[in-house]
């Protein structure tokens, strides 16, 4: 690796010290190997810039999930009401507070990911990485050298978010009353609107940042739309000694834990003699939405797709949490849908659950269709009670048969 002038030979670099580049770069560490790490924050247009760990611990799932928490008090506070708690209808909420306390455990994961860095003897830099041929790396330092969303969409609705559908947002202007006014297009019907708001928060996907990685230099290749690099599945690319794992592989699941396995695994295969590959199949995974949404396996139309709607049995169930009915929460959303397999035992494909606390339920089942899960077991599985991960063991209505999917009763 060259840095201005110095230079230093390494066995692994990591580019990028978010899941996956960490996760990796510790498990190579622990086989005494020589590993650095470059991590380097492009400054949003806004010119944020933040610390060490990627996207997950400072613009993702961390600070999102900390913010749905907040989110989710409000709902309590209602709820609280009916259960008896006198709370004032005058609540106010202050952003500020939210924010410096979200700001400050981001910044002790980011001091945290530095220690363990430097405890496992790990070099960090602070520098953006760049390929001057296929075993060098430049490093320049920071100083310049399905169904199931239209439910969750639903219910978001009836709590009051306007959900603008088919639009394409074209233009924003900033006017005198610090507002900000947005054109948007119709992709339907052509025809363009304009209305003011207090905030734009764009949520439009992300892109790899490979267009300045000089990876041409090193011949790795790349997906010529989606510009992600192409790796198999040991994560090789095109150049045999570089390796690519996390969100900047084609196809792959953006998710952290994805991330930090692969890397771990690749370290492990690299130089701790195994031979295990990561399975990107069947990965669980929960979007926090107001309602939330846990998913695992394939979806009911990916699942037609690939073996015919006269394969696949899909049992599903509109059901009520408990904790929803004293104050009288609407729960027309909350719903749970078992995609199978129709022959033999029915072997379960996919499982999706909208409802409260999706991810501790769905985390669960995963690990059980990471083991072969069938209907029949699971239909045969004692449900704990009252909960709503009952509902997932106790459903038995099937879409085929159009009978009414409402849980009734206990
Ligand atoms: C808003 C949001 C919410 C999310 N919520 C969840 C969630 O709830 N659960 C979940 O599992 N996943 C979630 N994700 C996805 C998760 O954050 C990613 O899958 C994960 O961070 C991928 O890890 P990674 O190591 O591939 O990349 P990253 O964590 O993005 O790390 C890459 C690092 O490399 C740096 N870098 C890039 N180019 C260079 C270069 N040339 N030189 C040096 N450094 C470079 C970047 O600045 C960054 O620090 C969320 C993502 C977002 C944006």
């Amino acid at each position: 690796m060259e840095r201005g002038a110095d230079s230093s030979e390494y066995d692994l670099i990591v580019i990028g010290g978010g899941s996956g580049g960490l996760a990796c770069s510790k498990e190579a560490a622990k086989y005494g190997k020589k590993v650095a790490v470059l991590d380097f924050v492009s400054p949003s247009p806004q010119g944020s810039v933040w610390g060490l760990g990627g996207t997950c611990v400072n613009v993702g799932c961390i600070p999102k999930k900390l913010m749905h928490q907040a989110a989710l008090l409000r709902e309590s506070l209602k709820d609280a009401k009916h259960f008896g708690w006198n709370v004032p209808d005058n609540i106010n909420f202050s952003w500020e507070t939210l924010v410096t306390a979200v700001q400050n455990h981001v910044r002790s994961l980011n001091w945290g990911h530095r220690i363990q860095l430097h405890d496992k003897k790990v070099e960090y830099v602070n520098a953006k990485g760049s390929f001057l041929d296929s075993h060098t790396i430049k490093a320049v330092l920071k100083n310049g050298t399905e169904q199931m969303a239209q439910l969750a969409t639903d219910y978001m609705e009836s709590h009051g978010t306007r959900i603008i559908k088919q639009c394409v947002p074209v233009r924003i202007d900033k006017a005198d009353d610090g507002l900000l006014h947005v054109t948007w297009k119709d992709s339907v019907t052509g025809e363009s609107r304009k209305e003011p708001f207090e905030t734009v928060l764009f949520a439009i996907g992300r892109d790899p940042e490979t267009s300045q990685m000089n990876l041409e230099k090193a011949g790795v290749q790349l997906d010529q739309q989606t510009k992600k690099i192409i790796a198999n599945d040991k994560e090789q690319t095109s150049v045999p000694h570089i390796f690519a794992i996390g969100d900047v592989v084609q196809d792959r699941p953006e998710l952290t834990p994805v991330a930090i396995r692969a890397g771990k695994l690749l370290a492990d295969r690299l130089f701790g003699g195994s031979d295990v590959t990561m399975d990107y199949d069947k990965v669980a995974t929960t979007v926090f939405t107001p309602l939330e949404f846990g998913t695992v396996g394939m979806s009911e139309e990916k699942a037609i797709e690939r073996y015919g709607e006269d394969n696949i049995e899909v049992y599903h169930a509109f059901y009520k949490p408990l904790e929803f009915t004293v104050p009288e929460r609407k729960v027309e959303q909350c719903y749970i849908k078992a995609v199978c397999l129709r022959e033999g035992d029915q072997q379960v494909l996919g499982l999706h659950f909208l409802g409260p606390s999706a991810g501790e339920v769905i985390q669960g089942f995963s690990a059980a269709m990471r083991c072969g899960l069938s209907y029949h077991s699971l239909s045969s599985t004692v449900g704990i009670h009252p909960t709503c991960a009952e509902e997932v063991v106790k459903m038995h209505i099937t879409k085929r048969s159009g009978d009414d999917p409402t849980v009734t009763g206990c």
